[in-house]
C-alpha cells in the first residue's frame, strides 16, 4: 500500500446481523490499473465491494479513495467522489426504458451537469442501447441488460469502476465482449475493480489480483503471475 493508491482498503470488517463476512481484508488500487477480486462463493468478495460502493456500513477497518478517508460513507457520497459499483445481477430496472435507466445514472451533482455529453458519450459507445433507447430494460436481453448496467455506471463519470461478477451468466462470445470493453474503459482512464467468477480470464487482464478466503485476503500479485500458482491452480482452475 503506498501514498500514491487510488483505493486503499485496510482492516476490513462487515457482515450480516453479527456475523462477520469479511474479516481484517486489505487490498490496494493503483490509479489507471485493473485490480481483480477472486475467490470461493461466500468468501465476500460482494461484500467487500458493497462496502466501498456505500451500501454496507462497515464495522471496522479504514477506506481511503484518492487521500481521503471515506469509510462509512454512503453510496451517493461514494458516486459524488467518483466511486461507482456495477452491481451482481445488474439490477436494471425493468420497467423503464433504457434511457431512463441511464438518466437513472446521472442522480449526483457532478454527472447531472454533463448529463447530455454523457448520454450521447455511451449511446457512441454503445449503438446498441441508442437504437433501443425507448425499449423496456426488463425485455433486453442478458448481454444488452450487462451493457446496459455498465453503460448506467459510466453516467456517473466514475474514476473507480467497480464491476460485481459482469459475465455471470453470459454466453462465451458475449463474455469476451465484456472484457474487451472492460480494457478499453481502463484504456480511457478509468480504474477498475473487477469481482469474478471467470478466474481465467479475469487474471489475463489484472494487474493485480487478490485471492479472498472466509473474508481475508491470503494471496496476491500480478494477475498473469497468479495464473500460474499452484493454490490458484489447484482451487480455481481445475488443474
Ligand atoms: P459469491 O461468489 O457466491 O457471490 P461472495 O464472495 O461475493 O460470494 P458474499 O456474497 O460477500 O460472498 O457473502 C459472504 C458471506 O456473507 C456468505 O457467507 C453469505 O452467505 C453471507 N451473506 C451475504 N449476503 C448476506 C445477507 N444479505 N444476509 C446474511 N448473510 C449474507
Amino acid at each position: 500500500m503506498t501514498t500514491t493508491d487510488l483505493l486503499s482498503v485496510q482492516g476490513l470488517a462487515a457482515g450480516y446481523g453479527g456475523a462477520l463476512a469479511v474479516r481484517g481484508l486489505d487490498f490496494a488500487v493503483a490509479p489507471g490499473t485493473i485490480a481483480v477480486l477472486v475467490g470461493a462463493n461466500g468468501a465476500g468478495k460482494t461484500t467487500t465491494v458493497q462496502v466501498i460502493a456505500g451500501a454496507i456500513r462497515p464495522s471496522g477497518g479504514t477506506i481511503r479513495f484518492d487521500g481521503e478517508t471515506v469509510t462509512g460513507l454512503d453510496c451517493p457520497a461514494m458516486v459524488d467522489r467518483g466511486i461507482t459499483l456495477v452491481p451482481e445481477g445488474r439490477l436494471i430496472f425493468a420497467r423503464m426504458t433504457v434511457e431512463e435507466n441511464l438518466l437513472m445514472g446521472a442522480l449526483n451533482r457532478r454527472a447531472a451537469a454533463n448529463l447530455a455529453r454523457n448520454l450521447d458519450r455511451v449511446f457512441a459507445l454503445f449503438p446498441r442501447l441508442a437504437q433501443r433507447r425507448g425499449q423496456l430494460g426488463g425485455s433486453m436481453s442478458g448481454g444488452e441488460q450487462q451493457m446496459l448496467a455498465i453503460a448506467r455506471g459510466l453516467m456517473a463519470e466514475p474514476r473507480l469502476m467497480i464491476l460485481d461478477e459482469p459475465s455471470l451468466g453470459l454466453a462465451p462470445k458475449v463474455v469476451a465482449e465484456t472484457f474487451g470493453l472492460i480494457r478499453q474503459l481502463n484504456a480511457e482512464g478509468i480504474t477498475i475493480l473487477l469481482v469474478e467468477q471467470n478466474v481465467r480470464q479475469s487474471l489475463q487482464l489484472a494487474d493485480r489480483a487478490f485471492v479472498i478466503e472466509k473474508g481475508r485476503v491470503v494471496l496476491s500479485g500480478a494477475g498473469p503471475t497468479l495464473l500460474d500458482d499452484p493454490f490458484v491452480k489447484t482451487a480455481f482452475l481445475g488443474l
